[in-house]
C-alpha cells in the first residue's frame, strides 16, 4: 500500500467496532457448553450472534433451538456443515445431498445468514482432484435451487490448502469466485462465499480476490494462525495470538461491501477448549476491541 493510501485512512478509532456485531461459532466453546448454554451464555456475556452446528441443533431440536436462539436475542451468523459433496459413490453422495437439504431446512428455520458449504475433501484411496471438484460443483449446482427456494444463502467456504485432502477441495478465494461464477448464471440469489481469515491469509492474490468478490461475502469469520501450529485442523489461535493481519483483512472485506457479523470461530483442541467459556468469551470480547 502507498503512502498516500495509507494517509487517507484514519487511525483507527477501536470503538468503531461495534460490540452488535461480534458474533461466536458454538465450536469456540464446545467441550464445555451445550448449544443451550452457549446460547445462555453468549446472550448473557453481551455477544450478539452465533454459529450453529447441524448436530447440535438435533440434539436440542430444530423448533427448540429456533426458539432459544430467538428468545436470547442472538443473530445465526451461520449454520453448519452443508456441502461435502465430493464422494463417487451414488449412495454416499445421495445421503449427502439429503442431508444437505435438511441442513437447509435448518439453516431457514433459524433465521441463518448462510449455510457455511464447505467441498469436501478426496474420498480415501483416491488421487482425482480434478474428479472430486467437479463432483463439488454438480452437487452445489443442484444444491442451489433448493436454498433459493428455502430463502437461504449458501456460503462456499474454501478453507486452507493443508486440509485439501481431508475437508475441502476447495482452497483458495480465488477457485470460490470461479465457483461462485459458475454456480451464479442467472445472478447471485442463494449464493455467497465466506471469508474466514484463517483460510485465507497467506495467499497472495488475497486483496484482489477479496475485490473480485465484492457484494459476494456472506461470512467472516475470525481466529489466528498460530506460528508454531501443532495440528492441522484443531489448533487455532485466539485474535492477537498470531500472524495473521486480522484488521488488515476485516478493511479489505468491508472495502468489497461486507458490513455483517464478525463471528469468532476457533477450533483449539489444546487451549481455548479446555477453559472455562467465561474466561474464552471475556478473551474474545477484549480481542475484537485490540485486534480484530
Ligand atoms: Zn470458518
Amino acid at each position: 500500500m502507498g503512502v498516500s493510501q495509507m494517509a487517507r485512512r484514519p487511525p483507527r478509532d477501536i470503538d468503531m467496532l461495534e460490540p452488535r456485531l461480534l458474533s461466536v461459532n458454538q465450536v469456540t466453546t464446545r467441550e464445555r457448553w451445550s448449544l443451550e448454554q452457549a446460547i445462555d451464555g453468549y446472550a448473557r456475556l453481551g455477544i450478539a450472534g452465533i454459529g450453529t452446528w447441524s448436530e447440535s441443533v438435533r440434539d436440542l431440536g430444530l423448533a427448540t433451538a429456533g426458539r432459544r436462539i430467538r428468545d436470547a436475542g442472538l443473530a445465526v451468523t451461520g449454520h453448519l456443515v452443508g456441502g461435502l459433496l465430493t464422494d463417487r459413490d451414488p449412495a454416499a453422495r445421495r445421503a449427502r445431498i439429503d442431508d444437505n437439504r435438511r441442513v437447509i431446512e435448518e439453516a431457514a428455520e433459524l433465521g441463518a445468514r448462510c449455510v457455511v458449504t464447505i467441498a469436501g475433501g478426496l474420498p480415501v484411496g483416491e488421487r482425482d482432484l480434478v474428479g472430486a471438484r467437479a463432483r463439488a460443483l454438480d452437487g452445489l449446482a443442484e444444491l442451489l435451487p433448493v436454498a433459493r427456494a428455502a430463502g437461504v444463502t449458501l456460503g462456499l467456504e474454501p478453507l486452507h490448502p493443508m486440509i485439501c485432502a481431508a475437508r475441502s477441495v476447495l482452497p483458495t478465494l480465488e477457485l470460490a469466485n470461479d465457483w461462485y461464477e459458475a454456480l451464479a448464471t442467472d445472478g447471485g440469489d442463494g449464493l455467497g462465499i465466506v471469508v474466514d481469515v484463517y483460510a485465507v491469509w497467506w495467499d497472495p492474490n488475497l486483496a484482489s480476490e477479496i475485490a473480485r468478490a465484492s457484494g459476494r461475502i456472506c461470512a467472516f469469520h475470525l481466529s489466528d494462525w498460530l506460528a508454531e501450529t501443532t495440528d492441522l485442523r484443531l489448533d487455532r489461535g485466539m485474535m492477537g495470538d498470531g500472524v495473521i493481519d486480522i484488521p488488515g483483512i476485516r478493511r479489505m472485506v468491508e472495502d468489497a461491501g461486507y458490513d455483517g457479523m464478525r463471528e469468532v470461530e476457533i477450533f483449539s483442541a489444546r487451549d481455548w477448549w479446555r477453559r472455562d467459556p467465561e474466561e474464552v468469551i471475556a478473551t474474545i470480547k477484549e480481542r475484537y476491541r485490540t485486534a480484530v
